[in-house]
C-alpha cells in the first residue's frame, strides 16, 4: 500500500542534533567528549522555529533525547509553536552499531523524554544516518512494540553509509505481528535509471538550487508528497569545525552559508508542514491511537488497517 495524491502539502523535517554528533565525525573518544563541546543547537533550533514562523510553516522535528536532556526548553518551544516533536533516538548510535536490545532501549529513552517535556505522545522515528538498512530490518517491529506510527529511516538509495536501493521510494504501510507503521522514506528520484537523493541534508547544498527546484517540482507533478529534511547545525556556517575525512567533511561543510537562503527559498516554492499534518493517513492513525489511549481500550489490528486504509 502506497500514498499517491493530488494535493501539494509536503512534509519538512529536521533532525535536532549538535554538530559534533553526525555520525560521520562519530569515534568513541570523541562521543566520550560530548559533553564538554559548546553546545549551538538551541541557538540554530530557534533561528530554525523563527524562520519556519516568518513563513507561516509547521514541521517536524526529530529530537535526539541526549539534546532533549540538556535542553528542555527548546523541546517545549517547538511544541509550543505547533510543530510536531517525534524522535531521533536517544544516543545518535547507528543501529547497524547496535543490538535489538540496546536498539528497544534507545528508542524507549528518547519517547519517553520528548512525551515527558512536551507533554504529548510521540509517534515518528527516525534513525541517526537513516541506519535502518537490508541488515537492521528487525528493528521496524522493535518500533512498533514501542509505539511508534511512522518511521523516516530507509533511504531507498545506494550510499556507502546508508540506504537500502531496493526500498519502496514511496510512503507505504510495513505491517509486523504486532501491528503496523508507516514508511515515510526522504524524497528521491530518478534520472537514466538511478535514483538520486533530492530530500536534504548535503544534497539539499550541493545541488545548484533552480536544478533541485526542478527536480522537486518533478516529484510534485507526480502526485507524491515531498519529504525533506535538514539539521539545525546547517544554518550556523559559524560552527566549530571538526576533523575527519576529506569527504565527511566535504558532505558536511559545503555550501553551509548557502542553507539559509536556500531553505527560505524553498519554503517560498512549496508548501510544506509536519509528517503528521500532511500526510492523512498518518494523521488518522494518530487520532485513533490518541482516542484509544484516552478510552484505554486496545484497538484490533484489522480496524488500525482498516482505518489508515480509509484514509487513502
Ligand atoms: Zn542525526
Amino acid at each position: 500500500m502506497t500514498i499517491a495524491r493530488t494535493s501539494s502539502i509536503h512534509c519538512l523535517s529536521f533532525d535536532v542534533e549538535e554538530h559534533f554528533q553526525v555520525s560521520a565525525f562519530w569515534s568513541k573518544a570523541r562521543r566520550q567528549q560530548w559533553d564538554k563541546y559548546e553546545s549551538r543547537v538551541e541557538n540554530n533550533t530557534r533561528k530554525l522555529i523563527e524562520l519556519l514562523a516568518q513563513h507561516n510553516t509547521k514541521a517536524t522535528f526529530f529530537v535526539l533525547g541526549w539534546v532533549a536532556e540538556r535542553c528542555p526548553e527548546i523541546v517545549r518551544s517547538i511544541a509550543a509553536q505547533g510543530h510536531e516533536v517525534a524522535s531521533h533516538g536517544y544516543g545518535h548510535e547507528l543501529i547497524t552499531d547496535q543490538t535489538p536490545g540496546m536498539f528497544r532501549d534507545d528508542v524507549r529513552k528518547a519517547k519517553g523524554i520528548l512525551e515527558d517535556i512536551c507533554g504529548k505522545r510521540v509517534y515518528g522515528y527516525r534513525a541517526p544516518s537513516f541506519s535502518i538498512t537490508k541488515d537492521t530490518k528487525w528493528a521496524i517491529p522493535l518500533l512498533i512494540e514501542e509505539g511508534y506510527l511512522y518511521d523516516s529511516s530507509i533511504f531507498p538509495v545506494l550510499h556507502d553509509r546508508y540506504g537500502m536501493p531496493d526500498a519502496t521510494p514511496t510512503i507505504h504501510l510495513l505491517r509486523g505481528e504486532s501491528g503496523c507503521i508507516w514508511e515515510v522514506p526522504p524524497s528521491t528520484t530518478s534520472i537514466l535509471g538511478i535514483r538520486l537523493p533530492v530530500a536534504g541534508g548535503g544534497y539539499f547544498r550541493l545541488f545548484p538550487y533552480p536544478i533541485l527546484r526542478q527536480l522537486l517540482k518533478r516529484i510534485e507533478r507526480a502526485g507524491h508528497p515531498l519529504v525533506m529534511y535538514l539539521h539545525p547545525w546547517e544554518l550556523d556556517p559559524n560552527q566549530p569545525k571538526m576533523q575527519g575525512s576529506y569527504l565527511s567533511m566535504f558532505r558536511h561543510y559545503i555550501n553551509l552559508h548557502k542553507t539559509e537562503d536556500r531553505l527560505r527559498s524553498l519554503l517560498e516554492d512549496f508548501s510544506f508542514t509536519s509528517i503528521r499534518e500532511a500526510l492523512e493517513p498518518v494523521s488518522q492513525a494518530c487520532a485513533r491511537a490518541e482516542m484509544e489511549w484516552s478510552q484505554a481500550k486496545p484497538l484490533a489490528l484489522e480496524d488500525h488497517i482498516e482505518s489508515m486504509r480509509l484514509g487513502i
